[in-house]
């Protein structure tokens, strides 16, 4: 598709009204790239300030502490421009009407993703009972609430259907042992990797010595046979390590010797689906059909960062157990809703692009990633149907200076604007900024693909609008060829590259 066909076109057709507008988001633009070139460039001086992720409501600035004061200024500035726009009731409406025609032109999908988190929330519940009774005697590990994670839990989804319902069941280690995290150095420097050792612990003098539990390490081998189930380093283990497919094995035997006990199984029918490293199944009741998948993992001390058994790679060895961001991730969307005000777009911005760029090299946690460090410089209430056009340039645009300076960078670790309420280990904390598009760096052919996968992601966005049907969209189109001739700021996310790449 020719877009400058698409503009030039529609050019001829915008009426003085729409004229207007142009002149005046051109203007207003302007002044919000400055914005952003000045959080940029008081990112640099902002270390280890509490920033939070966005603010309340229309007022909500007030209560903005002093701390926050320095670091929010410029991002507050672009609210308070924003704000004055909104002042004027004209300009609005005409947002508001934008954005309402915009949101009509787009195929949202039919989900009920709200039914089937509390679903399975409640399912994992019923489980966790019978678990508990089973594994109460024995050396398996400690199972723990299971924690709703990934898109589904988050709010959104990129698929039409077949949306997994994905939860982490965190594991303790049982009487008698302890797990003890190694890093793992053979991987690669974009993915932690760990393993998980386990060892046994003398319970000779503990209170588990009166009830009936024999020490691992002290009593005869013959006696622990005869007397005491084996030991976790004889069951899910490899080699002192905790194994992954050994792990999801016992998943699926302790799935399919529950399930019929559950009230769900009088109603619902269950099918187990393949998986090493976790434990997937659907249920489905001839009306409805929900798929989940348990993973599991171990947290990382009292922090939000666990080690899961979820895969990175396309092959990952069973004693490997990647860091998983996926609870801190979820919390943080947690937080952005419970603070949003009603009728907030911000998970239907994500949703947007992340359907409109499959088939595309972009993966969705690239969308997401993008999305997660917006939602934390623009405050939640700039994120209306009346916003809703500017904050889908944001993302645009955002993508488009990421892949030309080949830098995104992770969104938890070494982030220190998180708020408080996620907790993460000292070392992610501190860590140097991870990029998740270190492959363009290195790869100039990876990198010239992804300049022409965004190309593709930007025509996919215009013609979604479809500026000939409608001649309100010829404004749109218009931005977007703006918006990709500019020599746009970096955000800040994309901030710690080579300027020379630019
Ligand atoms: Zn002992």
């Amino acid at each position: 598709m020719d877009i400058d066909e698409i503009a030039n076109g529609e050019q001829l057709i915008r009426n003085t009204k729409k004229d207007q507008k142009v002149v005046h988001e051109a203007e207003n633009n302007g002044a919000n790239e400055e914005d952003i070139r000045n959080v940029g460039a008081n990112e640099e001086g902002a270390e280890n300030q509490d920033v939070d992720v966005g603010d309340e409501g229309e007022d909500e600035d007030s209560d903005v502490n002093e701390e926050d004061h320095q670091d929010f200024g410029n991002v507050r500035q672009l609210a308070e421009n924003e704000e004055g726009d909104a002042q004027n009731e004209f300009e609005r409406d005409w947002d508001d009407n934008l954005g309402r025609m915009v949101m009509e032109r787009i195929q949202w999908p039919v989900q009920d993703l709200l039914r089937g988190c509390q679903w399975t929330s409640h399912l994992m519940e019923c489980f966790a009972i019978y678990f508990r009774r089973i594994l109460s005697n024995s050396f398996y590990p400690v199972l723990h609430k299971a924690i709703g994670v990934g898109s589904a839990f988050e709010g959104w989804s990129p698929r039409e259907q077949d949306v997994v319902y994905q939860v982490l069941v965190p594991m303790a280690p049982p009487r008698g042992h302890s797990f003890h995290l190694e890093l793992d150095t053979a991987g690669q420097e974009q993915v932690r990797n760990f393993r998980v050792r386990v060892q046994q612990e003398c319970t000779c003098s503990s209170a588990q010595w009166r009830k009936n539990m024999l020490c691992f390490l002290h009593h005869p081998e013959e006696e622990l046979s005869r007397n005491q189930d084996p030991s976790l380093l004889d069951t899910l283990c490899t080699d002192s390590y905790l194994d992954v497919h050994k792990t999801s094995r016992w998943f699926y035997q302790l799935v399919r010797a529950v399930w019929p006990a559950l009230l769900q199984s009088h109603n619902w029918h269950l099918v187990l689906l393949p998986s090493r490293r976790s434990c997937q199944f659907k249920v489905t009741n001839g009306r409805e059909s929900f798929r989940i998948e348990i993973l599991f993992g171990v947290r990382q001390g009292d922090s939000d960062i666990f080690v899961s058994s979820e895969p990175r790679e396309a092959y990952t060895s069973s004693t490997i157990w990647p860091e998983s961001y996926a609870v801190a991730e979820m919390k943080f969307f947690k937080l952005i809703t419970r603070r949003a005000p009603p009728g907030s777009l911000h998970l239907k911005c994500l949703q947007f692009f992340t359907r409109l760029q499959l088939g595309l090299g972009f993966s969705t946690y690239t969308m997401k990633t993008l999305v997660m460090h917006l939602l934390s410089i623009v405050p939640v209430s700039q994120w209306r149907r009346r916003h809703f056009v500017r904050r889908l340039l944001d993302i645009s645009e955002g993508l488009r200076t990421c892949v030309e300076v080949r830098c995104l960078n992770h969104f938890i670790v070494g982030n220190r604007r998180l708020p408080e309420v996620i907790r993460l280990p000292a070392e992610i904390l501190t860590a140097s900024p991870c990029n998740l598009f270190h492959d363009l760096e290195m790869d100039p052919v990876a990198h010239s693909q992804a300049m022409s996968q965004y190309v593709d992601l930007y025509c996919r966005v215009v013609s979604t609008f479809s500026p000939a049907l409608h001649p309100e969209m010829s404004w749109l189109a218009t931005k977007f060829k703006e918006q990709a001739r500019r020599n746009n700021p970096v955000p800040f996310f994309a901030s710690g590259l080579c300027v020379e790449n630019l």
